[in-house]
């Protein structure tokens, strides 16, 4: 997976902030929807990988029962975490189990839920 991670990243669209991120989002029956971050001279008109990669899924028919894992990759050292705006958007379209694994360069790989990065989220059942 890193490796795919690692070719992936080759196309994130980030010449202002120059902080390439890759992430794939894994489907029960073993598909991959990657996504790239995209960013734009107008900061708001941009995206997230994360997201990237989720609306691309969610237009392909896929739905929250799909979703088992999100593989998330940056050159950083840092351990890097989706924004929450990402998390906002991953709250409301996967389950709250969705395994979120962070790669790092030396082939760490960290785990997370979804559950464990978002604490006291807001979501539909709040709408209720
Ligand atoms: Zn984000």
């Amino acid at each position: 997976m890193l490796e795919k991670l690692q070719a992936l990243l080759k196309n994130s669209q980030s010449k202002y902030y120059h902080f390439p991120v890759a992430c794939f989002l894994e489907c029960q029956d073993g598909s991959l929807f990657g996504g790239v971050n995209v960013e734009t001279s107008s900061p708001n008109a941009g995206i997230c990988a994360e997201r990237n990669a989720l609306f691309h899924a969610l237009s392909c028919g896929k739905n929250k029962n799909d979703f088992t894992k999100l593989h998330l990759y940056t050159e950083s050292k840092e351990s890097i975490f989706p924004c929450f705006i990402c998390r906002q958007a991953l709250i409301d379209y996967c389950n709250r189990e969705l395994e979120i694994l962070i790669y790092h360069e030396d082939g760490k790989i960290e785990n997370y839920s979804l559950d464990e990065l978002c604490p006291h989220s807001f979501s539909e059942e709040n709408l209720r």
